[in-house]
């Protein structure tokens, strides 16, 4: 039978969603995590503990595990598996990324490299060391810009600087980010790191692709109707299609393939993040791997088939005929975190769901669990989804599902 090996961090969003995929394509699955289970000893067969941050002793042990158990596609979720996950195909002779390229999308200073070496727009950049003098850098550094850790997603430690002022305030709170020690485990050397990007004011778009032979299919690309302009870059409104011109869509798709080609990204998905404003398009980052959180519920292709279906077939070489995106509009709204502290109770959830177009809200945070805002926070209070017949329709009802919800939140 058909098997494929799913790299699951423990912290992931979408371990239901692509097992559920799986199931609906039959096929056996293998979760790689980097802790171990419990029922390991139980289910040989369908779990595995590698270390995602070492991708040769990955390599070793799914050898390995293919010896008894052959594995015909690897899938890796989310950020931190995008390099162990195309090691391993690397070693198995499956068709993906080459390491070196997964490597230059997962840290924003190669990718920046990469990109500004093939002469793709974007924010001119430095990077810095924690143990370059923040002084020294705040005097060298051009204004408004951006700071950032090079490893973390999510907008996490991603801070707006308009003076030195704030430049170095900025240092010091991602200093004290990268100086955790499970963040300082997970970045290695990248957690000494700061890269210093010029702002990019504009509008954001989001694209979610895929490539073949480096060929990308845009599979949907979303606005960002929230303006982003900092200091920090909590991300709230994913809408699609989006409502600018089809003139700009057609540079951004373009744009995007460049960047990936840039990069080396042959297979696979990506995320890719744009800006748009007069002087035109500027890259501000693409991932080897598809949209985070819950966020991926929001599309759908032919007859109801989900994003993860459609990165499992393609890993399997599956695909007769590709279905289009479902034609209506559809939103996701990542649920903004009000305040700090401990959440308590969500009400008015019924209220919210029962808004016209409006297709599901889910609370992912649960009572009792402590609610991080950005810059520090690297986990979601939850989401809404809707389907209109128009984008605005969409992004409207995501608004009035908000407005619904009350969430009690103790110090
Ligand atoms: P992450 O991978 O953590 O999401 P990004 O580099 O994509 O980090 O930055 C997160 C968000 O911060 C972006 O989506 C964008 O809104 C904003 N941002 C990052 N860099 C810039 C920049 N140079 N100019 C303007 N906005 C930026």
């Amino acid at each position: 039978m058909t098997r494929v090996l799913l790299l699951l961090p423990t912290t992931t969003y979408r371990a239901s969603d692509f097992l559920e995929a799986a199931r609906r394509l039959d096929v056996d699955v293998t979760v790689a995590s980097e802790e171990p289970n419990a029922l390991a000893s139980v289910h040989p067969d369908r779990l595995l503990t590698i270390d995602f941050r070492d991708p040769e002793a990955c390599v070793r042990r799914v050898r390995e595990f293919v010896r008894t158990h052959p594995i015909d596609a690897v899938v890796g979720v989310d950020d931190d598996t995008v390099v162990a996950a195309a090691a391993i195909c690397d070693a198995l002779g499956l068709p993906a990324n080459s390491p070196e390229s997964a490597s230059a999308a997962r840290n924003k200073a190669a990718l920046r490299r990469a990109l500004e070496e093939a002469g793709v727009p974007g924010p001119r950049s430095t990077l810095f060391r924690l143990d370059d003098d923040p002084a020294e850098a705040a005097r060298r550094v051009d204004y408004p810009c951006v700071l950032k850790p090079t490893f973390l997603s999510g907008s996490r430690g991603v801070i707006r600087a308009d003076d030195p002022e704030s430049f170095l305030a900025a240092w010091r709170r991602i200093e004290a980010i990268l100086r955790r020690p499970e963040v300082a485990a997970k970045g290695g050397a990248a957690a000494n790191e700061i890269l210093v990007e010029q702002y990019v004011a504009g509008v954001e778009v989001a694209v979610e692709g895929l490539l073949t032979d480096g060929n990308l299919d845009v599979l949907a690309v979303f606005d960002k109707p929230d303006p982003l302009e900092g200091p920090f870059f909590e991300e709230t409104i994913y809408v699609t299609p989006s409502r600018l011109r089809e003139e700009t869509l057609a540079a951004v798709r373009s744009t995007t393939e460049r960047a990936c080609r840039a990069l080396g990204l042959v297979h696979g998905p990506i995320h890719a993040e744009l800006r748009v404003n007069q002087i035109g398009l500027s890259v501000i980052e693409v991932a080897a791997r598809s949209i985070g959180g819950l966020c991926s519920r929001a599309l759908s292709f032919g007859a109801g088939i989900s994003l993860e279906e459609l990165i499992l077939r393609h890993a399997l070489g599956r695909e007769e005929g590709r279905s289009p995106r479902d034609p209506r509009a559809a939103g996701v709204m990542m649920i903004p975190i009000p305040r700090a502290g401990r959440l308590e109770k969500v009400s008015g959830l019924e209220e919210a769901r029962a808004v016209p177009d409006v297709q599901d809200v889910v609370v992912s945070a649960h009572a009792g669990q402590r609610l991080v805002p950005l810059p520090e926070g690297s986990r979601y209070l939850g989401f809404i989804f809707s389907r209109a017949e128009t984008a605005d329709r969409a992004e409207a009802a995501l608004r009035e599902a908000l407005a619904a919800l009350t969430f009690r939140i103790a110090d």
